[in-house]
């Protein structure tokens, strides 16, 4: 049995995500999701021993996925759980490391909120739930914003007026934290590189995407700013746009900021480009069939990554090496040499035939002999939560 173990939780406003997870490397004990809580239709799904398990919830919400979760879990665990570590979106300035979770702490993240409206009372949620259900185990919170508090003023402010920074927090953030730390952690190791003295890009490529620049293990500049929604082209968020988009909107079509907002976060990205999807196999399979639209969405997915890169790059005092990872960098040959095919300044350079071999969760250099390394490392934020988790636990 496992020495050490956390629960990782990751709340949305309709769903939990959750991996039990061991100190020590290897897969997860458990894991599963409970999805459409509060509905008629709540069920609660996991995975354990490679078996899938379903239990219908009753309309049960967050309390009470958790309460059916926790015996589960106990069992699992057989007495090792020593805590649990909540992802938390949005850490504002307050947070720039992982808390451990009290009254305190729970009312800045809800004084938060305002900066994260759809996520950060989805995490309170699970917490006041986990809580409740929990009341005897220590309890953590992992910030995605946290890991960015190191960007320098002049990557963190806009070109505003400064009282609305001062006032009202209006300045970047970046989010992906948890992943941008690991990848580049596991890098300088796969490396052989100390991660003090190393320099990385990373991009991290899922249904959001995001780029970070990494010096020292410390984030030197990210693309993703106020909101998860500036930067690169992602699955249904548009990234940048001109800022002068909501006023033309309104003006000419009349249309009102929430309809805006839902287009730019919603009905944009690789879905409005393509007008068929924001799943990327999807958009690979219809590529290769001759659609037109799929071709523009990947065209312009990689040529505006490239571009975010090549800005990153302007925080490094050296490259040591590119890193992908998300759901397409970890997946996606295709994705991986057009967008590097851009990047031949920067002195990039892939050997087609690793980049072809490492996908479904390999790790490993993918570049050509003389080029900066670019490396395929998979992300695992629930592992990275778990270690934070044990390490404020542990202290
Ligand atoms: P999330 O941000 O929700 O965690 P993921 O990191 O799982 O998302 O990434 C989801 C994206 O990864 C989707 O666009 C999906 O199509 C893409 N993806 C997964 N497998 C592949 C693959 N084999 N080839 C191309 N894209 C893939």
């Amino acid at each position: 049995m496992p020495a050490r173990t956390i629960l990782v939780i990751n709340c949305g406003s309709s769903s939990i995500k959750f991996a039990l997870v061991a100190a020590q490397p290897g897969p997860f004990i458990l894991s599963g999701l409970a999805e459409r809580l509060g509905s008629t239709t709540a069920v609660l799904h996991w995975q354990q021993d490679g078996q899938q398990h379903s239990e219908a919830l009753h309309g049960g919400d967050h309390r009470a996925a958790l309460a059916a979760l926790l015996p589960k879990v106990q069992a699992a665990s057989a007495g090792s759980l020593l805590g649990i570590g909540h992802r938390v979106v949005h850490g504002g300035e307050h947070f720039t490391q992982a808390c451990r979770l009290d009254a305190e702490v729970i009312a800045s993240i809800r004084a938060i909120a305002p900066l994260a409206p759809l996520h950060n009372p989805a995490s309170l949620q699970g917490i006041e739930a986990a809580l409740a259900v929990y009341p005897q185990l220590p309890q953590v919170a992992v910030f995605d914003t946290a890991f960015h508090q190191t960007l320098p003023e002049h990557a963190y402010r806009y070109a505003l007026p400064e009282s609305l920074y001062r006032e009202h927090g209006v300045r970047r953030y970046g989010f992906h934290g948890t992943s941008h730390r690991y990848v580049s952690q596991q890098a300088a190791q796969l490396a052989g590189l100390a991660v003090d003295g190393s320099s990385w890009l990373v991009a991290h490529l899922g249904n959001g995407c995001s780029t970070c620049a990494v010096v020292n293990g410390q984030s030197r500049d990210t693309s993703m700013g106020l909101t998860p929604l500036e930067g690169l082209v992602m699955g249904t968020r548009s990234g940048d746009v001109d800022p002068n988009l909501h006023g033309h909107l309104s003006r000419t079509l009349g249309w009102s900021l929430a309809r805006i907002d839902a287009m730019l976060n919603q009905e944009s990205g690789l879905l409005g480009l393509s007008g068929l999807s924001n799943d990327m196999r999807t958009l690979e399979q219809a590529r290769a069939d001759g659609h037109s639209g799929a071709t523009l969405a990947i065209e312009v997915f990689c040529y505006r990554l490239a571009k975010s890169l090549a800005a990153m790059a302007c925080a490094l005092p050296q490259l040591d090496g590119l890193i992908f990872t998300g759901g397409i960098g970890e997946h996606s040959p295709l994705i991986r040499a057009t967008t590097v095919a851009h990047l031949k300044l920067l002195g990039l350079a892939l050997d087609e035939t690793a980049n072809q071999r490492t996908r479904g969760g390999a790790s490993g250099p993918i570049h050509a002999p003389g080029s900066p390394r670019v490396l395929v490392v998979p992300t695992n934020e629930e592992r990275q939560i778990a270690l934070d988790t044990l390490t404020l636990l542990s202290a």
